[in-house]
Formats: structure tokens, C-alpha cells, sequence
């Protein structure tokens, strides 16, 4: 998986660049330890929802006619918007249905499929914002084979699963409205397979039948026929949060969502990630807010790589499962000043903790680069967390030998201070301002410490 870096505030449309899709992904090695398995673990980050759109200007109408017919179209859309909604949150199919464009078979059993799946999950919310955003589909062949008006605005779908989400998480769609007579029906979601920043967002439901698994502190939405696997991950996600608790206090929901897609390729499409993830086991994923508008993150969901995730051990899937929900726990901690090495060095070591693994055994590859004479200089910049280094493992152990020697000097409430601080810190050094405040240290001194003891762990 390549890293891209989150681009919080970044943007020459920043007002629109309201929520950002993170993925913390981790990658898994598949090398045998003494316990089984190493795991290591990577960040990637997702598409911002919203981008500008250059062909805004064409969009300006031309006499007052053509705004009452645009102000009708929208009027209409937002509507059947609504029906479909209803429809979906109190199982309606009748009318479900009926907010189909019939003629476009493909689409109408895909849709019909999608709700049948939803049927089990468990809603809170679920409705649709159309978005002035991007309002105009390229004026060329994409509607071609409607005969009649066609229409795609940005649209966006806000919900909640029951239980777990406190706020509504946000897809983008880009639903085809077609005119027939009178009425707008929906045709199509995926007129633009061409077109990377008009993709509909997928989710688990639109992959086939959707299984649910409640677990006393876990969600698990999977397909049908799996139903072990998703209890597995079920009862070691419930273990994961009371562990995940021991470390980092009660101040997060202690409760987590895990979605289980069948193939990698599923996995891929509801990341909206074209890249490799031949080497994930697991990812978490969130939408972050924008910066400075004071809300938190939501959406909160671990995605597991099922062919990945089947080939670990138990400890493989107790490690991963921690550290992912580790990163669910922390998340509203882990802004963009954490630097990496911290916020995967942590979710590594709440993972590794009571596994009784040594640190020989969790650093094999940066052991070996010890014994070698290749010593690492410095603490592993954001970079060499990219899916794309080939010295990743290393990246991963160092930042674990990291938060380990804070945990093992200063102390395991210590350490949780201190990554709260880097999080909370609005200066321009915010890793330096709370290693000064929370541990006494410069990144100097805390970088000259923590050489010697890579050193001593793995020499
Ligand atoms: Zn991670």
C-alpha cells in the first residue's frame, strides 16, 4: 500500500475539504517467529471526500427559465433521495423499488441485492445529502445510453450502525438521475469508471448477502458461509478492547466495528484503494475532521484482508486485532502532529503486550541489521512507513523498541500522557513540546536513549 500523506490542511478549497477518509493499514509479514507469527503494520491514508471541480463555471444558468427547471431537477432528486432513504430504514422493497429506473436492469438487481443485504444490518440513521459540489456530469458520451434527461449530482449518504456509530459517517455517491415523463428515477451509480473523484463509495452490503456477528463489545459484518471466521474475530475483538482499555484508560466508546470483506478485492473497492494490499491483514479506518472544527472522528471501523487474516495463528490475529483496535481507541489522539513512528510503535505495543514475545522476537529483522553492523541512527521518519519500503519491518520494530523504552523508563501512564500531549499540541513542534513536558527529554536525548537500547535489545 502506498503512503499518502493526510492532507489536513492542505486544499485550495479548504471549506469543502471537510472530512478526510484515514485508513491505518497493517501490514503483515509473513515470517514465522517463536510464537508464530511477525506482524508489522503501516498507515495509508485515504482520497479527501471533496475536491474542486474546473467545470463548475458551466454549471451558471442562463435565464430564469433555466434556474426553475435546475431548481425543479433538484427539487425532484431530492426527493426520490428521501423515498429511497425511507424505504431503506423501514425495509420497504415495494418502495425501494419504485425509486428505480426499471429499465436499467443490471443496476436494478444490484440494487435490489444491495437491499436484501442491508436488510440484517443494523441501522440507526441512513438518509442523502445532494451536494452543490461537482453538480454537473461532463457534458460527453457518459449519459449516452439514456434516452432521455439524465443527471448526476454529488450526493452524499450519512449513516449510522446502531450501537456503535454517535455520529453519521459520510459516503459519496454519484447516483444517475433519469427523467421519465414527469418523474426523476434513479438509474445508475457508476456511470464514471473512468472518472477517479466520481466513484461511488462501497460498502460491505453491496458485495452480496451480509452476515452480522454481535460480539458483547464488537460488530462483525461479514458474508454468509463465514460465520466462524467472524466469530473468531468476534471474541478477539471483545478481548481486544478491555486490553486495549488497560493501557489507554476508559476515554474512548471501548467498542468496535469490524467488517470482513470475502476477497481482496472487496477489501480494495470499499477502501477506494487501487494499490497493493497483498501484505495487509487488517486496516482502520475513520473519517477525521477537518482541522480546527473541534469534532471527532468517526466512522471508526477495522477492515480485515481475509486471505491475509486466515493464514495468521491465534496470537497472528490477537496482535493484529489489538493494534487495530488500538488505533480505533487513539484515534481521536493520533492528529497529524503524532508522528508515525508513534502512533504505530504504540498500537504495536498495547498489540505485543502480555504475548510474552521478547523483543528478539518481535525485531528479527532490525535484530539481524543490529547484528550486522547496520545500527539505526534515528527514530523512523513518516516515509519509511510507506508500503513501498522495503526496510518496512524494520520501521515497525524500531518504533516499538521506541515506545517500549518510554513505557519501560518513564512509565506505561507516562507514555499514554505523552502521546495524548503530541496530539493536543498546537505549537510547531509538538513532538518536542510534549517529550519536554511529559518525559523530561529532548528528541535529542530521547533519540541517543533509544539507540543505545536497540543496541542492547538486539545485539
Ligand atoms: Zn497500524
Amino acid at each position: 500500500v502506498t503512503e499518502r500523506t493526510i492532507a489536513l490542511v492542505d486544499g485550495t478549497d479548504a471549506t469543502r475539504r471537510r472530512w478526510l477518509k484515514a485508513a491505518i493499514a497493517a501490514v503483515v509479514a509473513f515470517e514465522l517467529t517463536a510464537a508464530g507469527v511477525l506482524v508489522t503494520t503501516h498507515r495509508a491514508e485515504r482520497r479527501p471526500v471533496t475536491a474542486t471541480d474546473p467545470r463548475r463555471d458551466a454549471t451558471r444558468p442562463k435565464a430564469d427559465s433555466a434556474e426553475r427547471q435546475v431548481a425543479a431537477r433538484a427539487a425532484a432528486v431530492t426527493a426520490l433521495l428521501e423515498r429511497r432513504a425511507a424505504a431503506i430504514r423501514a425495509h420497504d422493497k415495494p418502495a425501494f423499488t419504485a425509486t428505480l429506473d426499471l429499465t436499467q436492469s443490471a443496476f436494478v438487481k444490484r440494487q435490489l441485492a444491495m437491499f436484501d443485504a442491508l436488510r440484517r444490518v443494523p441501522l440507526a440513521s441512513w438518509r442523502y445529502e445532494l451536494s452543490d459540489d461537482r453538480d454537473v456530469p461532463p457534458e460527453s458520451s457518459y449519459f449516452a445510453r439514456y434516452d432521455t434527461e439524465a443527471w448526476s449530482p454529488r450526493a452524499v449518504l450519512r449513516y449510522q450502525l446502531k450501537g456503535f456509530d454517535d455520529a453519521p459517517t459520510a459516503a459519496e455517491q454519484f447516483f444517475t438521475f433519469v427523467r421519465r415523463g414527469t418523474r426523476w428515477l434513479t438509474a445508475n451509480d457508476a456511470d464514471f469508471p473512468d472518472v477517479s473523484d466520481r466513484q461511488t463509495a462501497r460498502d460491505i452490503w453491496d458485495f452480496g448477502p451480509v452476515e452480522v456477528v454481535h460480539g458483547t463489545r464488537s460488530l462483525v459484518l461479514g458474508h454468509p458461509g463465514r460465520t466462524t471466521l467472524l466469530r473468531d474475530i468476534a471474541r478477539q475483538t471483545d478481548a481486544a478492547v478491555p486490553r486495549v482499555t488497560t493501557v489507554w484508560g476508559t476515554s474512548w466508546a471501548r467498542r468496535a466495528v469490524v467488517v470482513v470483506p470475502d476477497t481482496e478485492k472487496e477489501l480494495a473497492a470499499i477502501l477506494g484503494d487501487s494499490t497493493d494490499l497483498s501484505n495487509i491483514a487488517a486496516v482502520a479506518v475513520a473519517e477525521l475532521p477537518d482541522t480546527g472544527t473541534g469534532s471527532h472522528p468517526v466512522g471508526n471501523r477495522v477492515i480485515v484482508n481475509p486471505p491475509n487474516f486466515r493464514r495468521l495463528g491465534t496470537n497472528g490475529r490477537r496482535v493484529v486485532l489489538t493494534h487495530e483496535v488500538t488505533h480505533v481507541a487513539t484515534r481521536d489522539s493520533s492528529g497529524p502532529g503524532v508522528p508515525t513512528w508513534l502512533v504505530e510503535g504504540f498500537a504495536d505495543y498495547v498489540g505485543y503486550l502480555g504475548t510474552g514475545l521478547s523483543a528478539k522476537a518481535i525485531c528479527q529483522e532490525l535484530a539481524a541489521d543490529v547484528r550486522a553492523g547496520r545500527r539505526p541512527a534515528a527514530l523512523p521518519g513518516d516515509d519509511d512507513f510507506s508500503g513501498k519500503n522495503d526496510r518496512l519491518a524494520q520501521a515497525y520494530e524500531a518504533a516499538w523498541l521506541g515506545v517500549t523504552l518510554i513505557a519501560e523508563r518513564t512509565g506505561r501512564a507516562e507514555l499514554v500522557r505523552f502521546y495524548r500531549a503530541v496530539g493536543a499540541a498546537n505549537g510547531r513542534e509538538p513532538l518536542r513540546d510534549a517529550m519536554t513536558a511529559e518525559l523530561h527529554t529532548t528528541p535529542e536525548s530521547f533519540t541517543a536513549a533509544w539507540r543505545k537500547y536497540v543496541v542492547e535489545q538486539l545485539a
